[in-house]
C-alpha cells in the first residue's frame, strides 16, 4: 500500500514537470521555474556580498559588466536583471545565481589572456541560468524529499527515524544550495550554451577550448583551486567543445 502511493506520487510529479526543453534536447524535471527561486537566490546574493570580499577596481569591474551585456543580449535574455561583481578571491571561479547575480573572482580575471575567454567563463554562467540548472537541481532534491517523506511517515516509526532517514537522502539540500557544483551534465550543456552565446556576441569560441587548457595547466602548476575542478574534467570538458565548435563550423 505504502509503495502504491510512493509510486503513484513519483508519477504525478513526473507527468506534471517533465517538459521538452528545445535549446538543450531533451526533457527536463522541474517542479518550480527559474524564476520561483529568485527571492531565495536574493538572500543568498546579500549573503555572498556581506561575506566575499567586493573587489572596488573600476576597471575589473567594467571588464566584467561589458562582458556580461553583450552575451545577455545574445542570449536573449538581456530584458531580466543582471548584476555583475568581482570578488577579491584568487581562485579562478566564477558562478550564477537564479537572480541573475554573476560574481566573477580576480583570480579568474588574472588567468584569462583576453576578453573572449572571460566571455567563456561568463557565457557559461548564463548557461546555466537560461537552461534553468538550479530550478532543475531543486526540483529534482525536492521531489526525492518528498519521496522519502512520504515513505517515512507511512512506514511509521520514530521522530528520529524519520529525520535520519530525511537527512540521508539529501535533507540538508532543503536549502536550495545554489553555490554547489552542477552535475556534469549541467557543466557540458551550460558550455555548450555558452559558445552559442560568445558566437553571437562576436567572441571567438576556439577561445572556449584555450581557456580550458589553461586552466588544465594552471592546475598541474599547483595554482589556486581551479573552477569546479570535479565537473568534469578539464580533459572532457576540452573534447566535447572541440566537436561542438567543429559541428556547428564556428572558429
Ligand atoms: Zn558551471
Amino acid at each position: 500500500m505504502q509503495r502504491r502511493l510512493i509510486a503513484a506520487m513519483a508519477a504525478t510529479v513526473s507527468v506534471a514537470a517533465c517538459a521538452y526543453n528545445e535549446d538543450l534536447g531533451r526533457k527536463q524535471f522541474l517542479l518550480v521555474s527559474n524564476d520561483s527561486l529568485v527571492s531565495a537566490s536574493n538572500q543568498a546574493w546579500a549573503e555572498t556580498l556581506r561575506q566575499g570580499r567586493v573587489s572596488q577596481n573600476t576597471s575589473y569591474n567594467a571588464r566584467v559588466t561589458t562582458v556580461g551585456q553583450k552575451l545577455v543580449q545574445a542570449a536573449g535574455v538581456a530584458d531580466r536583471p543582471w548584476q555583475y561583481v568581482v570578488f577579491e578571491d584568487a581562485s579562478a571561479n566564477a558562478f550564477v545565481l537564479p537572480g541573475g547575480q554573476i560574481g566573477v573572482n580576480t583570480g579568474l580575471l588574472a588567468l584569462v589572456q583576453n576578453d573572449d575567454q572571460l566571455a567563456a567563463v561568463i557565457g557559461h554562467e548564463i548557461g546555466h541560468l537560461t537552461a534553468q540548472h538550479a530550478a532543475e537541481r531543486y526540483s529534482q532534491t525536492a521531489a526525492s524529499q518528498a519521496i522519502v517523506a512520504a515513505g517515512a511517515s507511512a512506514v511509521g516509526g520514530t521522530g528520529t527515524e524519520k529525520a535520519r532517514l530525511l537527512s540521508s537522502l539529501g535533507g540538508a539540500g532543503a536549502q536550495v544550495g545554489f553555490l554547489l557544483p552542477f552535475s556534469r551534465r549541467h557543466e557540458l550543456e551550460a558550455d555548450a550554451l555558452g559558445v552559442d552565446y560568445m558566437a553571437r556576441a562576436g567572441y571567438r569560441p576556439s577561445e572556449a577550448v584555450a581557456l580550458w587548457r589553461l586552466m588544465a595547466q594552471n592546475r598541474t602548476a599547483g595554482g589556486p583551486p581551479q573552477m569546479l575542478s570535479t565537473h568534469p574534467t578539464e580533459e572532457a570538458r576540452i573534447q566535447a567543445l572541440e566537436a561542438l565548435i567543429r559541428q556547428r563550423g564556428l572558429s
